[in-house]
């Protein structure tokens, strides 16, 4: 009987990055053990747009019927409400065993089991996306993902023509902008008193007619998840029927701290162009991985195509694909 907790590839996060990757490395015949904490970054929206054949798709129902064909392989076990909580090599250890075979030990957490369960694993595939920081600003959650959103090419669509707002304290700023400005020309920018824009970005903007703000915000206003206004600090409200929010991104990593691959300075794993980290036989994908448009089915794409970089690595033949 095989040992389900000794697996070809440990897919940390089931995501579109993940589920692509496992269904993937299923279908090649490869044992694959999906361990997930169930956060997604998209959990705060009800709809996702762009992913073809699913525009409009709820995210969360995306995720279920990737689940759903997942399950449908033998060779597929997906553990949800689970995190992997630390990864090392055993050959690192002195444990030698399993070393050649299988020479990463992972300890999963949660979901229905009592204690840790632990998990040999020939390759490891690191899909656990990013976490956000918004702006402080009091009432923003209750906005972001109903009309305030971070992704434009993602959301912009819906808030064509409209007064909108681009929030964010980043340098960043003035590309954003010019981006947004696709969908709307009514668009001010507030830089919450942070942001450092140059005269020249602004002035850039306002030659097309895109108003800064440079004021810090006290807060936003609506009701419903609808935002109506961004109320400044010293009263002043600037009426908005939406907008964009550009929230600092953090790769999540914490499962990795003992292996310690190679991070950019953002904090992205590094890898190459087929998803291998700085570790041989640890991969990742999705937007934990090099940074690039941050879409579902960028994630996916991402996923299939690491998949096929570790079905051949773990032959030993070349990614020719
Ligand atoms: C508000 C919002 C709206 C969006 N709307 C759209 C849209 O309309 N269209 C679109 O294309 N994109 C949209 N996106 C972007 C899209 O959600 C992401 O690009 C995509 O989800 C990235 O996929 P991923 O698989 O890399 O990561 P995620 O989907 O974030 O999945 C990562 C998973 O890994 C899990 N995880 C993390 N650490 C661990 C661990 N240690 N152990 C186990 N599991 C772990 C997390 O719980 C999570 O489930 C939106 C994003 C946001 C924030």
């Amino acid at each position: 009987m095989t040992d389900p907790n000794r697996v070809d590839t440990l897919v940390v996060g089931a995501g579109p990055a993940g589920l692509s990757a496992a269904l993937n490395l299923a279908r090649a015949r490869m044992r694959v053990l999906v361990v997930d904490s169930n956060r997604p970054r998209n959990a705060a929206t009800m709809i996702s747009h762009g992913f073809l054949t699913r525009d409009g798709i709820p995210p969360h129902e995306l995720r279920r019927i990737a689940r759903e064909e997942l399950g449908a392989y033998p060779e597929a076990e997906i553990v949800q409400r689970s995190s992997v909580v630390g990864i090392r090599r055993i050959d690192q250890t002195g444990a030698a065993t399993d070393a050649d075979s299988h020479p990463f030990l992972a300890t999963v957490r949660g979901g229905t089991q009592a204690g840790d369960r632990l998990v040999l694993a020939r390759t490891v595939l690191v899909a656990t996306g990013l976490r956000e920081t918004l702006p402080a600003l009091p009432s923003i959650r209750a906005f972001y993902g109903m009309s305030l959103f971070s992704c434009v090419a993602c959301d912009g669509y819906e808030q064509s023509d409209r007064p909108l707002a681009l929030i964010g304290e980043t340098p960043d700023l003035l590309a954003r902008a010019l981006l947004v400005s696709r969908w709307s020309s009514d668009l001010t920018v507030f830089t919450n008193g942070l942001a450092e824009l140059e005269a020249g970005d602004e002035e850039h903007l306002a030659h097309r007619g895109i108003r800064v703000e440079r004021r810090a915000i006290d807060d936003l206003e609506g009701e419903r998840g609808s935002v109506t206004a961004v109320r400044l600090v010293d009263g002043e409200r600037v009426p908005i029927d939406g907008g964009f929010v550009r929230p600092l991104w953090h790769p999540v990593v914490d499962a990795l701290a003992e292996l310690n691959p190679a991070c950019d300075d953002d904090g992205h794993l590094v890898t190459d162009r087929d998803g291998r980290t700085s570790l041989p036989g640890v991969y990742a994908a999705g937007d934990v991985a090099a940074p690039g448009p941050q879409q579902l089915i960028v994630a996916a794409g991402a996923g299939a195509r690491v998949a096929s970089v570790i079905t051949q690595d773990l032959l030993g033949v070349s990614t020719s694909h």
